[in-house]
């Protein structure tokens, strides 16, 4: 059964597409992981799901209610635990879910007894009673969490859970994560982190330029992927004419598939090997074509390659090109003032 059905979704932010047609359908009592860089439109996906953001088109239904005509249903049914935390810094921990409770209107001995559960689950007994003013950011952050799980939501959604976290705070999360499943919540987690969505995620949809553009489970995207992973130069850093030779006879090679180059990383080439006689043979064409092998790496298909196979480029770049627009868009705003 389909708990989360987001369908066409399109948001601008001003003269920016932050999604691009994004449609998603997530089963009842999974772990779902949306993967993708900095900037790819997770959050704006989280918040136009969550209520809290309206699309310019595109439509929502939660358990099969329409999110977007009737926004009180759907929110009863969600917990939502945003990428920034804002706690008051007055209150301590224990003020601050208590409050969350009324808001939710549980009455006062549910909502006590949920508050000693999620305190002694997340670990936050010895600093519950302390001013949240005081807390660290892993603090915070399981502080939030509980306040997300107070009314024992169907769905919970996290934006980037983990970002930043001790390793404490962190295992902490990922154990409530996997009980909270297990238990038949559905979990949506937002995260750039590759290793995250591998350790909890039962499927997965990565999101780049505001829309899905593969999904499925982590390990059937990797076989999908056919043998081994391998990343080979010629030089240090090749160009594109060379990068496009090399790979004009690397496609002639048999056993050897799906050959991208990757530009940010200094025109390297990735392949897909199938068979333990493709290496020496590949070697022998390449030195009769006179390129000397600089380096040359093989692994086991990861998650990062399913994206590098998918978009030309691994998550890292695509950060590290998001994160260069955005400085150079600082920096003319800055010229012209
Ligand atoms: P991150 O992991 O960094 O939060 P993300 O995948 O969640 O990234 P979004 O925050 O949804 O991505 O952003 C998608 C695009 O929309 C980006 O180009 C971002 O700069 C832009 N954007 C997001 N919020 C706004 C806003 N309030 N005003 C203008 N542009 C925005």
């Amino acid at each position: 059964m389909v708990l989360i059905d987001l369908q066409n979704l399109i948001k601008f932010y001003g003269p920016v597409k932050a999604l691009n047609g994004l449609s998603l359908k997530v089963p009842k009592s999974s772990l779902y992981g949306l993967l993708g860089p900095n900037g790819a439109g997770k959050t704006t996906a989280l918040r136009i799901l969550c209520t809290l953001l309206s699309p310019d088109s595109g439509k929502v239904f939660i358990s099969g209610i329409d999110a977007l005509k009737d926004p009180r249903s759907a929110r009863k049914r969600l917990g939502y635990v945003a990428q920034e935390i804002a706690l008051d810094k007055i209150l301590t921990g224990r003020e601050l879910l208590k409050l969350q409770g009324d808001l939710y209107h549980l009455q006062n001995n549910e909502r006590d007894e949920q508050i000693e559960k999620l305190t002694s689950r997340l670990n936050m007994a010895d600093w519950i009673d302390r001013r949240c003013g005081s807390y660290s950011g892993g603090m915070r952050r399981r502080l939030d969490l509980a306040a997300g799980l107070l009314h024992r939501p169907e769905l919970l959604v996290l934006d980037e859970p983990t970002v930043g976290l001790d390793i404490e705070s962190r295992s902490a999360i990922w154990q409530l994560l996997r009980e909270l499943k297990s238990s038949g919540t559905t979990i949506l987690l937002s995260s750039h982190y590759l290793e995250e969505v591998e350790a909890l995620a039962d499927q997965i949809a990565i999101i780049d330029g505001g829309r899905v553009i593969a999904e499925g489970a982590p390990d059937d995207l990797k076989k999908c992927l056919g043998g081994d992973r391998v990343t080979l130069r010629v030089r240090e850093f090749s160009d594109e004419d060379e990068a496009q030779i090399v790979r004009k006879i690397l496609l002639n090679i048999g056993g050897v598939q799906q050959v991208v180059i990757n530009r940010a990383q200094g025109f390297s080439l990735n392949l897909v090997v199938d068979g333990e006689e493709v290496l020496p043979r590949l070697r022998e064409e390449l030195l009769e074509a006179k390129f000397d092998l600089f380096s040359l790496s093989q692994s086991r298909p990861s998650l990062d390659d399913v994206y590098l196979q998918a978009t030309g480029r691994t998550l890292m770049d695509a950060e590290l090109a998001i994160a260069s627009k955005r400085d150079l868009k600082l920096e003319s705003k800055q010229a012209m003032r």
